[in-house]
């Protein structure tokens, strides 16, 4: 249903079904902002231009605000997530702290439910926070009619749809799976899963075979590996962890992830699946050419990638353009080709992460209000909520040899932290990456418990254009892993104390 503000403003076509509606309509004045998706990108950039004095509203189709993130993305991956790590511990971990638990056992429609739960939860407070700074939320499918004016398909069958006009129009409507190349593997999201159907199986699986060993691959196939599934994933690249991964990182990390039973297969290309009595069949063979070998699932997880999704969006109609890989055009303050329509988040350039998208939605809001907005793309974060957590943020050692650049390393590893001793989780390193010259921090790479809290303290100092010394410096309280981050620095620009 649309709120009683969102009706004030639409213009209904097709078939009115009361008077009152067309005379508002026709005194309909336009939005000074409407939002093409209630993601991250979207719900923000809508708050925030509510919040600026904008009259807003945001268009979502799928029913619930918080896109894929909140319904099928971060969230409930990160329920999963926590909930597997709690029982693998219970089960294997509790025993040498001194606590003996027994009958531990998984009750996994429970566990669904309680990811659920957390969704439910989060994609409501998203609706609340909508109330709460007035913007207007309008349940239905948009498409351009022009540049100016959209036209509204509602969910609900009962409502006809109806038309709205807008002074400017964010588009963010972000992504969506991208199918196997070539269409080799159909994906029926009950043997043959997409990070979707991997966050919904009903029962765990035996054997899976996880296709793609980047972050989604990675994530999923360790919530799996936990709950008790022989988990493998098969890589075309030759290392793990997906784009922006430091090579050091990367194999320490598949070190550890083997250590706790996953299976890795490098450089090696998935060429079909088959399925046959119950089992899904891969056809696999070296990524430069080789003997092709068979891997047999009980269920196979595509995580090949996602791809910016604008189906049903009608950008011929505002003259948007798109580039070879489907993405929206864009200029450095997010305008289209049309100067009243900015896009954001998945759907444009740059990484597919909720708060990139977050961050954009916000400076393009801004950028329509004043003219001045700001993203900086050298301080987005990137986190692997596996255990240990992988982060980083910033330059890659092998970007820095890419470029020439001068460079110190400052390494401090857990083993050497009184905090991670005292837990018993030991596992990793903060590995500074700085300017040989200016001691300026260039990069930050984190594999440890809480990388994806800690990691904020490198996006910080590298956002102030901080130096290793000027971290060093900071006092970090202790006992906390923190001071491992504080230590690394002290490594890169002079020694560090514990270790
Ligand atoms: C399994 C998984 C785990 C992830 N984990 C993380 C993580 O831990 N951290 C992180 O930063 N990122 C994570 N991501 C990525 C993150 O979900 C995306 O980067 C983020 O959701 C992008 O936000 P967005 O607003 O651009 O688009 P989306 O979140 O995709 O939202 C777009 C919305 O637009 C709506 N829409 C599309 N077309 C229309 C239309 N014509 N009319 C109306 N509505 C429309 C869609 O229904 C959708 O709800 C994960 C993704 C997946 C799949």
């Amino acid at each position: 249903m649309l709120g009683r503000v969102a009706q004030r403003n639409l213009t209904r076509v097709g078939k009115c079904r009361s008077s009152a509606i067309r005379g508002l309509a026709t005194a309909a004045e336009p939005y000074d902002v409407v939002v093409i998706g209630g993601g991250p990108g979207g719900y923000v950039a809508a708050i925030k231009a509510a919040q600026l004095g904008l009259r807003t509203a945001c268009v979502e189709k799928r029913g619930a605000l918080g896109g894929t993130c909140l319904n099928v993305g971060c969230i409930p991956s990160k329920a999963m997530l926590n909930n597997s790590h709690l029982y693998h511990q219970a089960k294997h971990d509790f025993e040498h702290r001194g606590i003996d638990v027994s009958g531990v056992a998984l009750n996994l429609p429970k566990m669904l439910k309680a990811k659920q739960d957390s969704v439910t939860g989060l994609t409501k407070g998203v609706e609340f926070l909508f109330k709460q700074n007035k913007v207007d939320y309008i349940k239905g499918s948009a498409s351009f009619v022009s540049n100016t004016r959209l036209s509204i398909t509602p969910i609900s069958e009962s409502e006809s749809s109806s038309e709205i006009e807008a002074k400017n129009i964010i588009i963010a409507t972000g992504s969506e799976v991208a199918p196997f190349p070539g269409g080799a593997i159909e994906i029926d999201e009950k043997q043959i899963v997409s990070s979707t159907g991997a966050l919904e199986l009903q029962e765990v699986p035996k054997k899976m075979v996880v296709i793609g060993g980047g972050i989604i691959g990675l994530e999923m196939g360790s919530v799996w590996s936990r709950l008790g599934a022989e988990v493998t994933v098969v890589e075309f690249l030759g290392a793990i962890g997906g784009v922006g991964i430091d090579e050091e990182v990367s194999k320490q990390f598949q070190r550890t992830l083997t250590k706790q039973g996953i299976k890795f297969k490098l450089n090696t290309k998935v060429l079909s699946a088959e399925k046959k009595d119950g089992k899904v069949f891969l056809e696999a063979e070296p990524a430069k050419g080789g003997k092709a070998e068979s891997l047999e699932a009980d269920v196979v997880l595509v995580a090949v990638g996602r791809r910016p999704y604008t189906d049903g969006l009608n950008l011929e109609a505002a003259g948007i353009e798109k580039d070879e890989k489907g993405r929206v055009v864009i200029d450095d303050q997010f305008t289209t080709s049309q100067k009243n329509i900015r896009c954001i988040g998945d759907v444009t350039f740059g990484p597919m992460l909720a708060h990139k998208a977050e961050e954009e939605g916000i400076a393009a809001v801004e950028f329509i209000k004043s003219g001045h907005g700001h993203v900086n793309y050298n301080a987005i974060p990137s986190v692997v909520y596996t255990h240990p957590e992988v982060a980083w943020v910033g330059k890659t050692e092998q970007d820095l040899k890419k470029d020439g650049v001068k460079y110190k390393i400052g390494k401090f590893m857990f083993s050497a932290n009184s905090r991670a001793k005292t837990n018993l989780d030991t596992d990793g390193f903060v590995k500074f990456l700085t300017e040989a010259e200016t001691d300026r921090i260039l990069g930050v790479h984190i594999m440890g418990p809480n990388a994806g809290e800690m990691i904020a303290e490198g996006v910080l100092a590298m956002e102030y254009g901080a130096s290793a010394e000027d971290v060093a410096r900071t006092t970090h309280a202790h006992p906390t892993l923190s001071e491992a981050f504080k230590e690394a620095a002290m490594a890169a620009y002079s020694k560090p104390i514990h270790m």
